[in-house]
């Protein structure tokens, strides 16, 4: 065999027009080419109080332990994730990080010949597993940089399979009512499965933030995923859990790996669950922090999209990319969301206060003399 074949053309279609998923700049690389220390890295949406004592208790519980293979089942975590939620266990599926259920789904459902719907301004990762699958992605303009379920229902024909909708949504964190939000779920046809995203739902204080569990009962094309990774401040440990009916539980389960959820992420994330003080802590340092940035840009003559989770996406009214560049040279690392169509905007994820007023020092300085 020639060693200089190329492979390429060997990839499906839908992976060889795949552009990989952008990951927020690790502090680590920054650190090697600024050479310096203390960055301030906004731009994962991580925890910034860092995760739960509990959860780290619970980690080194497991250490001794780790030439044994997990509970491939999550036996202990779905309990306690049942008996918060009030749902069956058999209604759960765990996943490695909540993108491993969005792409369990995909595996279940989609074809090349499948349509996926979802919105403008949506999180990156619904078109990459739809176009990996091969399937189609159906793009609904957002309103108000919001999704628009008129125009996403628009959308939605016979081959449509899929349904995205992340709320809130990420990186816009715009939010859809119970009522208008219900009126779609429950009237969607029955061959379209309707994932609905809420990795942020712990944040989220409005009174008309949907309860979407109690739809489970009526919808067995429902499904809702969540995560440990942003509230309860586990993103490094890849751990998140999809809730549904049973049946679709048992076909997301046929393409599961066997161990995809490790000994100390399922060990963790239990402990997490049961830390309400630590999770009481989180929501109180994201309220005033968001207030300090929303405080700080209205003082820069800034304007932002409103947020309900714990990032807030900045309008600059110039392209953001220098800007996001020298903000790397002060060492403050934020998101550029041009990939979202929002090439004027960043993504600033909320940190605690001191990081918030690095942050913001640093954008005036960047802003005065881009000006
Ligand atoms: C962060 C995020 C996720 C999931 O992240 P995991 O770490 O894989 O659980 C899912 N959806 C949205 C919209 C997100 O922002």
């Amino acid at each position: 065999m020639n060693k200089q074949h190329s492979i390429y053309h060997l990839a499906t279609a839908g992976v060889q027009g795949l552009v990989p998923y952008q990951p927020g700049k690790p502090i680590s690389e920054l650190e090697r080419e600024l050479g310096i220390g203390d960055i301030v890295k906004l731009a994962s949406n991580e925890n910034p109080l860092g995760p739960s004592d509990q959860a780290l208790e619970a980690i080194q519980a497991v250490l001794p332990e780790l030439a044994r293979y997990p509970d491939g089942n999550g036996y202990a975590l779905k309990n306690a994730l049942a008996e918060k939620l009030a749902v069956d266990t058999s209604q759960i599926t765990l996943g490695n990080g909540s993108n491993e259920l969005l792409e369990l789904v995909a595996r279940v459902f989609l074809t090349p010949s499948s349509e996926v719907v979802f919105s403008q301004h949506a999180f990156a990762v619904y078109p990459l597993v739809t176009q990996a699958a091969g399937a189609t992605a159906r793009v609904a303009r957002a309103k108000n940089h919001g999704h628009d379920l008129d125009a996403m229902l628009a959308l939605i024909n016979s081959d449509t399979r899929i349904v995205f909708i992340a709320n809130p949504n990420n990186p816009t964190g715009t939010y859809l009512q119970e009522r208008e939000l219900q009126d779609f779920v429950l009237g969607l046809p029955e061959h379209v499965v309707c994932v609905l995203d809420e990795a942020y739902y712990e944040y989220v204080q409005q009174q008309d933030y949907p309860d979407s569990l109690t739809w489970l009962g009526s919808c067995p094309n429902l499904i809702v995923t969540r995560t440990f990774s942003k509230a309860y401040g586990l993103a490094g440990l890849r751990i998140g859990y999809s809730l549904s009916s049973t049946e679709m539980a048992e076909l997301l389960n046929r393409v599961r790996q066997p161990f995809n959820n490790n000994a100390l992420a399922l060990a963790a994330a239990e402990a997490a669950l049961q830390d309400t003080q630590h999770l009481h802590n989180t929501l109180e340092v994201n309220n005033a922090g968001m207030q300090q940035l929303m405080q700080g840009f209205s003082e820069l003559g800034l304007q932002w999209i409103p947020s309900v989770g714990n990032f807030i996406c900045v309008d600059l009214r110039q392209p953001a990319e220098p800007v996001y560049q020298a903000l790397l040279q002060r060492g403050v690392i934020v998101r550029p969301v041009a990939n979202y169509q929002l090439p004027n905007h960043l993504r600033i994820s909320i940190g605690r206060q001191q990081e918030n007023l690095f942050f913001l020092d640093a954008l005036r300085a960047v802003l005065n003399d881009v000006r």
